[in-house]
């Protein structure tokens, strides 16, 4: 599928361990991105070289994404705590 414009979802729900920049500690569960553009939602650093290799590899995938954004928020936000080792979802 095509990343959905104004969407987002996956720079805010999911809790980030590896360095980001302008985010040296990653991020919690909940928390956006110092990168993502508020405005539209956008990558500010896509294409650049400080553009991290793990947001280049991770795909938009219905199963993670869904049909809607408020449906991406669900999605990701259940596998967020669900992979939790204490099962609580860990957001900020
Ligand atoms: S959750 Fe999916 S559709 Fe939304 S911004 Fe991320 S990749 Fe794109
Ligand atoms: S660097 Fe860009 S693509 Fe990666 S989590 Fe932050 S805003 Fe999203």
């Amino acid at each position: 599928m095509e990343c959905r414009k104004g969407c987002g979802m996956c720079c805010i729900e999911p809790s980030i361990v590896q360095p980001l920049p302008g985010m040296p500690a990653g991020k919690k569960a909940g928390e956006h991105c110092v990168n993502l553009d508020l405005s539209d939602y956008t990558c500010k650093i896509w294409g650049q070289p400080e553009y991290p290799d793990f947001c280049r590899i991770f795909k938009p995938e219905p199963e993670f994404c869904g049909s809607t954004r408020t449906e991406a928020e669900q999605i990701l936000r259940f596998l967020e705590s669900s992979t939790r080792p204490d099962g609580r979802s860990g957001r900020v």
